[in-house]
């Protein structure tokens, strides 16, 4: 059995930070870390910006409410779990990506956690782990499970290196021009089509056995 490793925004669902920036009329909280490297800084920086317009979770829920899958994102993911196990590796936070997992039918998602006060306040968030999605892939693979990747974007590009298959999906020039060896998929039909590809020429358990 293949486990197929989806990155979710840009692939599934639509930029979640850039949409509440689009939403709330924020335009501070469209930075992201093309313009400010440093995860961390950048993280306390939307945290701070939330706090000082008086957004908590609710309202930020609220806005992502409002966010709808990509167009086709809901049927291609049945279509895929219909032969493959999927797991979506994704650097967003459990109560961001709530309201959109109904939308998709609740996959299996690892993503990241944030600190709620009891008054719905954002404290601070929690990342798993570094390069988390990477790691997932590679312990995967450990229990002899082959995985495929597919990602849009630069904290996509170690999970893809690592796993025995990686495929980009409406990457950005940039990231195709700087990572060739990964094909490009644009459409759904022709992911589906690469991950069938792929998972084709990959060893059967028999075969890895030993
Ligand atoms: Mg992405």
């Amino acid at each position: 059995m293949l486990i197929v490793c989806l990155d979710l925004e840009g692939v599934l669902v639509p930029e979640i930070w850039i949409n509440v920036a689009e939403r709330t009329g924020i335009p501070e909280l469209r930075r992201t870390t093309r313009d400010e490297p440093d995860y961390d800084k950048l993280m306390r920086a939307r945290l701070g910006i939330l706090e000082q317009h008086g957004l908590g979770i609710a309202e930020i829920q609220e806005v992502i409410r409002g966010l709808e899958p990509l167009e086709g994102a809901a049927g291609f993911l049945d279509q895929l779990r219909e032969s493959f196990q999927v797991i979506i590796l994704s650097d967003t936070f459990y109560p961001f990506a709530g309201p959109l997992m109904r939308k998709l039918g609740f996959p299996t998602l690892f993503c990241h956690d944030l600190e709620i006060d009891a008054q719905g306040r954002i404290r601070n968030y929690r990342l798993r782990m570094p390069d988390q999605k990477r790691e997932a892939v590679r312990v995967l693979r450990q229990i002899r499970f082959p995985v495929i990747a597919v990602g849009d974007s630069y904290n996509d590009t170690s999970m893809l290196a690592e796993a025995d298959a990686g495929i980009l999906f409406r990457a950005p020039a940039k990231v195709i021009e700087e990572f060739p060896a990964f094909p490009v998929t644009e459409s759904y039909p022709e992911l589906l089509e690469a991950i069938e590809g792929h998972a084709r020429k990959l060893p059967g358990p028999e075969e890895t056995e030993r």
